[in-house]
C-alpha cells in the first residue's frame, strides 16, 4: 500500500462541502471507502475518482455506470442510495479526522505506533518511550523494518552503483553493516572490552532476545547505547559516501557513539542512569584512543 493510501485508511472525512472527498476512494460513510463496500459497482463506475460533491450534487445521485444495473448490482446500487442519503452537504471545507490520537489530528508518532502494532515482527512499541531524539527513533524503527537505504535496498530500487561495502568486498545489506563486516565485528569487539555485551547476532536478535537478556535496570541504558552506535554506524557509513571522507572509521564511529552517549545521558530522567552513560562514553573513548595509539596487538596483551 502507497503511504498516502496507508495514511488514509486510518482516519475518515468529515463532510461539509464535499468537494476535498473522492466519493469511491475516501472513508466517509460507514468505516471503510464505498469501493470496497461496493466493489461490483466501483468496477463499472464511469468517473471512479469523482468528488462527493458532484454525485450528492443532484437526486437521484449524479452517477453512471458503463453497464445498465440489474440483479446483483441493483440491489447494492439501492443499499449504497440508502446509505448516503442522510448525508447533507453544509458550507465550509471537507476535514480529515485522523483515528489514531484523541484529538482527531494527524500525528507521525501515531501511525508508526499503529504499523508496529500491525506488523507483528516489529512490537518494539517501547522504542518510541526511548529517552532519545525522535529523528533517532524513526531512524532505529526503519532499522528494525530493515527498509534503510543500504545499497542492497537501493538495488531493490533500481539505484544502479556498485553494492559493495566501503570496507570489504562483500555486498553491503543491513545485516552486512551492522553485525558480519570486519569493521562491524572490531566496533562490537570494542563495545565488548567497554561494557562485556557480546555481539548479537542480527537486528533481529539484537531486538529481541539478546536485549530481553539483559537485566531489567541496565536495559534502558542498553537501549541509548545501541541508538548511539547503530547511528553512529549509519552516519559515518553515509560520510564516507557523500562526503568522501576516508574510511578509517572505526575510532570515528566510537568516538561519535560516545559523542551522542554523552549528549543523550542528559535526556535521561534517572541520575545514576545519566552518571553510567557518561562513564560508559568515556570508557569508550580510552579503549578507542588506546587502540589509535597503540594499536590492537598492544591493546589484546592488555586484557
Ligand atoms: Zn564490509
Amino acid at each position: 500500500m502507497h503511504i498516502k493510501e496507508e495514511v488514509l485508511a486510518k482516519g475518515c472525512f468529515i463532510i461539509k462541502d464535499g468537494t476535498n472527498t473522492r466519493f469511491w476512494d475516501d472513508t466517509w460513510v460507514g468505516d471503510k471507502p464505498l469501493k470496497h463496500r461496493y466493489p461490483s459497482l466501483y468496477n463499472i463506475a464511469r468517473d471512479r475518482h469523482v468528488a462527493v460533491s458532484k454525485v450528492m450534487s443532484s437526486r437521484p445521485l449524479n452517477i453512471s455506470f458503463k453497464r445498465s444495473l440489474v440483479d446483483n448490482n441493483l440491489m447494492e446500487w439501492l443499499n449504497l442510495v440508502a446509505q448516503v442519503s442522510n448525508v447533507v452537504l453544509l458550507d465550509g471545507k471537507d476535514y480529515f479526522k485522523w483515528l489514531l490520537t484523541k484529538s482527531g489530528l494527524f500525528s507521525v508518532q501515531s501511525m508508526y505506533l499503529d504499523a508496529i502494532d500491525t506488523n507483528p515482527p516489529f512490537q518494539h512499541r517501547r522504542i518510541w518511550k526511548w529517552k532519545i531524539p525522535l529523528k533517532i527513533k524513526i531512524f532505529l524503527w526503519f532499522l528494525q523494518r530493515g527498509v534503510i537505504l543500504t545499497k542492497d535496498n537501493l538495488a531493490r530500487k533500481n539505484w544502479k552503483g556498485s553494492e559493495k561495502c566501503l570496507c570489504c568486498n562483500m555486498n553491503e545489506t543491513i545485516q552486512h553493516l551492522f553485525f558480519d563486516c570486519p569493521f562491524a565485528k572490531m566496533i562490537w569487539r570494542i563495545i565488548f572490552y567497554a561494557t562485556n555485551l557480546n555481539q548479537p547476532r542480527s537486528i533481529d536478535h539484537m531486538f529481541g532476545t539478546w536485549l530481553n537478556n539483559q537485566h531489567k535496570k541496565i536495559k534502558p541504558l542498553i537501549w541509548v547505547g545501541l541508538a548511539a552506535l547503530c547511528w553512529a554506524i549509519w552516519r559515518c557509513r553515509n560520510d564516507i559516501i557523500f562526503k568522501r571522507m576516508k574510511s578509517n572509521s572505526i575510532m570515528q564511529v566510537i568516538f561519535r557513539g560516545a559523542y551522542w552517549l554523552r549528549f543523550w545521558a542528559q535526556l535521561q530522567r534517572d541520575e545514576q542512569a545519566k552518571d553510567t552513560l557518561v562513564v560508559m562514553s568515556k570508557k569508550l573513548e580510552m579503549i578507542a584512543l588506546e587502540i589509535t595509539n597503540r594499536g590492537w596487538k598492544h591493546f589484546l596483551r592488555l586484557l
